[in-house]
């Protein structure tokens, strides 16, 4: 157990969001407890989900307990105080905290971890008509929806756009043709990219390799278009492609909340909170962001699940040595991850700089993998 400071005054560190990086952070506070250390968590969601388990939930192949961290639970065993409700706002000149429900909430230290959402703005009739896979409740909400109208009517035809050709993109067309093959025969599944491949940023084996797995299955891939207008029946592409369908799920790219720019944190240009290696805010040392919504200034490395689960001892660590008084330590990224991406069929693509490999045994191995991280909010 890590040494405690002895302050003259109890110090409040407040947590907005229960992402990954902060999940693992109050785990590790309730492991490693500070007395005169005051812990908020305001989240507006009491159960999180678990990125790398998403899509084999809604493949069938992971209950929502199976994928979702209990943030109550996890406030208990951290000894926080858990508020539910919804960040808006920040008063940098006195330090608060500006929720929807509650009053302002003081803090001598925060800590942000709120994701992205996909960006609907640029499109006319996406922020009205898709469904945005972010924020994930309301996403599982409109999901369990749609299963439940295939179910009923499975006679009906059924036709569901997916605009985005990133790891989200393809990963939800893979797992949401799984569980509606189940139900229907009339699954019509269409996904528009407007680059050239798909998941540009892995290596050509891997993107050719989903792009042959989604064309075998029958999904009808439409590259290099741009969507431009979304209606409610219907999606209108720049080149004059037009496709009907009934729902239309949106994972475009990572965008950020207008709020955090208008705080007056610095950010980069889309929004992202500026970081430095010891994920301390560039312009506010005593705020500290970690996950999608924080950009590292000297490292900055794509928005998933995988960097904001990185990110969760060092935001501890630093979190903790500031209340006590402590000199931070630089964290740095891996340059090359590997990338498990599930396929659908409980066969998952290995992907790692210029290699590639695609395999059953994967799929076991990630398996593992989540669950061992899941496992660990079970011992809380
Ligand atoms: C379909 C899909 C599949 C994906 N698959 C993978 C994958 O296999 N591997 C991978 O590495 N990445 C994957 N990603 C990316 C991954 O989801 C994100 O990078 C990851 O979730 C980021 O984690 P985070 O901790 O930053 O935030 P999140 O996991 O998004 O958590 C943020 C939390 O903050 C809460 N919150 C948000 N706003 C507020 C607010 N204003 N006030 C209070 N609480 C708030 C949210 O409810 C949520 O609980 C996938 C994304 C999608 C859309």
């Amino acid at each position: 157990m890590m040494k405690a400071a002895i302050n003259d005054r109890s110090k409040d560190l407040v947590f907005i969001g229960g992402g990954h990086s902060s999940a693992i952070a109050l785990q590790l506070f309730g492991l490693n407890p500070l007395p005169q250390v005051r812990l908020i968590l305001i989240s507006d969601t009491l159960k999180t989900p678990y990125s790398g388990m998403l899509p084999g939930h809604v493949a069938g192949f992971y209950s929502y307990k199976e994928t979702h961290i209990d943030l109550q639970r996890l406030a208990d065993f951290a000894k926080a105080k858990l508020y539910l409700d919804r960040a808006i706002g920040l008063d940098l000149a006195n330090n608060k905290v500006i929720c929807e429900q509650n009053p302002p909430l003081a803090f001598d230290y925060l800590s942000i971890d709120i994701g992205s959402t996909p960006d609907t703005i640029s499109v006319t009739g996406a922020t009205e008509y898709a469904i945005p896979v972010k924020p994930v409740p309301k996403f599982l909400s409109r999901w369990n929806e749609i299963l439940k109208t295939a179910s009923e009517r499975p006679d009906r035809p059924l036709t569901i756009s997916i605009v985005g050709g990133g790891a989200g993109g393809v990963e939800l067309a893979m797992n949401a043709k799984h569980r509606l093959d189940r139900i229907t025969d009339n699954l019509k599944i269409h996904l528009f990219h407007r680059g050239e491949r798909l998941l540009e940023s892995h290596n050509r084996w891997v993107s050719k390799r989903l792009q042959k797995i989604l064309l075998d299955r029958g999904i009808n891939l439409h590259l290099q278009e741009r969507v431009s207008e979304v209606f409610p029946d219907r999606i209108i592409c720049e080149s004059g492609l037009n496709v009907e369908c009934n729902y239309i799920f949106w994972v475009t790219q990572a965008s950020a909340p207008k709020w955090i720019k208008k705080s007056g944190l610095t950010t980069d240009s889309q929004g992202f909170i500026l970081v430095r290696d010891t994920l301390q805010s560039l312009s506010h040392p005593h705020i500290f962001a970690a996950g999608d919504i924080a950009t590292m200034k000297d490292y900055p490395r794509p928005k998933a699940g995988v960097f904001a689960v990185r990110q969760g001892q060092p935001l501890f660590e630093n979190l903790h040595r500031i209340l006590r008084g402590e000199t931070l330590k630089p964290y740095i990224p891996q340059k090359q991850y590997l990338s498990l991406i599930g396929t659908g069929d409980k066969s998952a693509i290995a992907s790692w700089g210029k290699f590639g490999f695609h395999s059953p045994l994967l799929w076991l191995w990630k398996d593992y993998i989540d669950r061992q991280f899941m496992n660990r909010f079970d011992r809380t």
